[in-house]
């Protein structure tokens, strides 16, 4: 099994902004790859999660300056419907050269796009740079304040950052303090659509990018796609990423292969049990969808 897609090259890396790592979840790969992009003139304008107007509620935006990825950057465990700009990004903003980043599902949906595009005149050819994020599940926002408010007993609006690892969600306060809960209760919280879900590292993005396998502050990028490949390499001779090679960081690529293969097996047997999930009146298996095969 593949479970961790095609790619050149995967990397240890760490933006050289420091602007962008007093912001960024991880590494800064992200932020600092699209202003990069935006630089260059190879997107001229990214869609991002930026803040929405409740706290930790994220509203997707087209970010066309530093400032406005720089406002998105960090990871949001909620849902963020991205791809609901990916159309509007070609009219009413008048984007020619589309970014756009988002969990695995996300990339996904951008691929189909540009494959089937229905619905989405001129998109296919617009979408200039897919980054992907690594994703093991997502939350409703409720979900969300369930866990920081009464899991973690903070706030959602005195809360600076949230970050899943190391068997913890863990919630840091504007003042300094760490509350935790053990990640064994996150599964009754989690977005039942990604029980179903056989991707964790972006396999259809340009460059994806994790925490997972990397030191903290450091991310786990996958180089994949040709274009991704220049951008990246475009991004590294102007010296805007620290890097490591992979096989000399800890936790490294076992870990990500281990955490990409225990979900696609768990979320393959639940794809697999949808087929025999009811019973029909004469006592046949009566199954529900599954969006892999044709009906
Ligand atoms: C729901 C979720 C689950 C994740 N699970 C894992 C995991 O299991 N293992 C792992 O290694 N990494 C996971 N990540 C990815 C990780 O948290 C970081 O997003 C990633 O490492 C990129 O960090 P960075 O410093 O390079 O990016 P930054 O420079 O901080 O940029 C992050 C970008 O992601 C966008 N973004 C933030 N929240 C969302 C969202 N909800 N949906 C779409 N886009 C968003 C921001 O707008 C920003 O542009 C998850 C992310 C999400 C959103
Ligand atoms: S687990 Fe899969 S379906 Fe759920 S948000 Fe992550 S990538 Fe999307």
């Amino acid at each position: 099994m593949d479970v961790l897609g095609n790619y050149k090259s995967v990397i240890s890396a760490r933006s050289t902004d420091k602007d962008i790592t007093k912001k960024s979840q991880d590494g800064g790969i992200i932020t600092t790859l699209f202003a990069y992009a935006l630089e260059e003139g190879i997107i001229d304008g990214a869609i991002v999660a930026g803040p929405g107007d409740e706290p930790w509620k994220p509203e997707p935006v087209v970010a066309t300056t530093k400032a406005e990825l720089l406002a998105a950057a960090g990871t949001r465990y909620t849902i963020s419907p991205n791809l609901n700009l990916i159309k509007e990004a070609t009219r009413s903003y008048g984007l020619d050269r589309v970014g756009i980043v988002g969990t695995p599902c996300q990339m996904q949906a951008v691929r189909k796009a540009q494959l089937y595009p229905i619905g989405m005149r001129d998109v296919d050819d617009k979408i200039a740079l897919a980054l992907g994020i690594f994703c093991m599940e997502n939350l409703s926002y409720q979900a969300l304040e369930a866990i920081v408010e009464d899991h973690c007993n903070q706030k959602m609006e005195s809360v600076k950052k949230m970050d899943i690892g190391k068997g913890k969600f863990t919630v840091y306060t504007e003042r300094g303090a760490v509350s935790q809960m053990p990640l064994k209760l996150l599964s009754k919280y989690v977005q039942p659509g990604c029980n179903v879900c056989l991707d964790y590292v972006a396999n259809l993005a340009d460059i994806s990018s994790g925490s997972v396998g990397s030191p903290d502050g450091w991310s786990t990028v996958f180089v994949r796609s040709m274009k991704g490949n220049a951008v990246w390499d475009g991004a590294i001779a102007a010296d805007l990423f620290e890097t490591k090679p992979m096989d000399q960081v800890k936790p490294g690529l076992d870990l990500v292969t281990k955490l990409a293969t225990e979900k696609i097996t768990k979320n393959q047997k639940n794809v697999d049990a949808r087929k025999t999930f009811g019973l029909k009146a004469d006592g046949t298996a009566k199954g529900l969808r599954n969006p892999y095969e044709t009906p």
